[in-house]
């Protein structure tokens, strides 16, 4: 039957695990950049770690396991893993990508992707018809499933149908709800993406990023380009992020508990005209997540009734830490507007709803009492400072 998730974040399965000789328990980090051979002809299994190091090997195979791939490769950030997953593309060929993605995403589409020549259309995956936008050249679909930081919510089992009917390569970025909340390969997705900066590795310590795949053909060409462009994770960063995942259950559950514990409080705010978390049943995508999702995940955006009272509650935060980043154990405030999306080019921003009265949480594994009390006293002041 094989281990549950909980188990397989610490444990590969018997058949998979290499035991060490003098018994680790915790996997050692191999800190070399090469390894010897006995004689011609006679490799351990490594030769050069841009290729593969036993740490990094490690890590991507508790991750495939995770995500139910046939391959995962743990690459130095999530940046460097979607731009490697660009090589796999083409000039002229063209991909339909979500228009509500992760700023990066967006701004490595629009100024390196197109300049290789790949053409990319951006679409509301939630609310359009994808059809129309496949021409002969379409050759992948991407998306985020819920999106940053407005939480659409995109059917990924129906999306995959589609793209299985029309030969297209499905690519979910899986980084908000991580594989503990939802698996896009079981759902028929042929690519998932991950910022294992965020949940994966937890603790707001370090950047690293993963592909994960069910293919063999598409592991075997992503395997190419990573030893070939060199963007593969360090043996120490590997570890870091292996001893992350370690509680990533815990970690998820916690943060999930924490985060509606929050949005039920903001829900009472006179200053708070909207709170947007997937778990609301009044959410659009709430009856899409419970399908295809295991949970709603850390992550909530809640819109305030005017820009000056946004930027007095950044002001005024000290627990929650205003910053960029999502998915550590430190609860982050962020404003999308000058920070993640910063690059997002305005109508986009407008279209997508994203306006300087919007703000995005990543809830953190604190005690859901002192997040509460920290958001009202920064409440008040603001309300003392703004209307007092
Ligand atoms: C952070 C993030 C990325 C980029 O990952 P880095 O590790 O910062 O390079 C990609 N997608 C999503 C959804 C993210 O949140």
């Amino acid at each position: 039957m094989g281990y549950s998730i909980e188990t397989r974040c610490l444990h590969l399965e018997e058949n998979e695990a290499k035991s060490d000789v003098y018994g680790a328990v915790s996997f050692p980090i191999y800190q070399t950049a090469t390894f010897a051979h006995k004689g011609v002809g006679q490799s351990t299994g490594y030769d050069y770690s841009r290729l593969q190091n036993p740490t990094r090997e490690q890590l991507e195979k508790i991750v495939a396991s995770l995500e139910k791939g046939v391959d995962a490769l743990a690459f130095a950030s999530g940046m460097a893993a979607i731009a490697t997953l660009m090589e796999l593309f083409e000039p002229g060929d063209h991909l339909v990508v979500d228009a509500d993605l992760y700023g990066g995403s967006i701004r490595l589409f629009q100024n390196i992707s197109e300049k290789n020549g790949i053409e990319i259309t951006s679409i509301d995956f939630w609310e359009e018809d994808v059809s129309q936008y496949i021409t002969d050249k379409t050759k992948a679909i991407y998306i985020e499933t819920p999106t940053n930081p407005m939480m659409n919510v995109t059917d990924i089992r129906k999306l995959a149908e589609f793209t299985k009917s029309r030969n297209l390569m499905l690519i979910v970025d899986n980084t908000f709800l991580s594989p503990y909340f939802q698996n896009p390969l079981e759902l028929g997705a042929d690519v998932v993406v991950h910022s294992g900066t965020k949940y994966l590795g937890g603790h707001n310590d370090t950047i690293a990023g993963f592909l994960v795949t069910n293919k063999e053909i598409i592991s075997e060409r992503l395997r190419f380009v990573i030893k070939t462009t060199g963007a593969g994770l360090s043996p120490f960063d590997s570890w870091l992020i292996l001893r992350g995942i370690k509680t990533l259950a815990l970690r998820m559950e916690r943060a999930q508990e924490n985060a509606i514990a929050l949005v039920d409080w903001l829900k009472e705010q006179k200053r708070v005209t909207k709170v947007i978390y997937p778990g609301l049943p009044e959410h659009p995508g709430y009856e899409i997540m419970k399908k295809q999702a295991r949970g709603f995940g850390g992550m909530l955006t809640f819109e305030v009734d005017s820009r000056e009272f946004a930027l007095s509650v950044l002001n005024h935060v000290k627990l929650i830490q205003f910053a960029e980043s999502l998915g550590g154990t430190e609860s982050l405030i962020t404003y999308p507007i000058t920070q993640t999306h910063a690059d997002v080019p305005p109508d986009k921003l407008a279209a997508n709803g994203i306006t300087d009265r919007i703000l995005r949480m990543s809830v953190g594994i604190e005690s859901k009492e002192d997040l509460t009390e920290e958001l009202e006293r920064v409440f008040t002041l603001a309300e003392e400072e703004l209307h007092g």
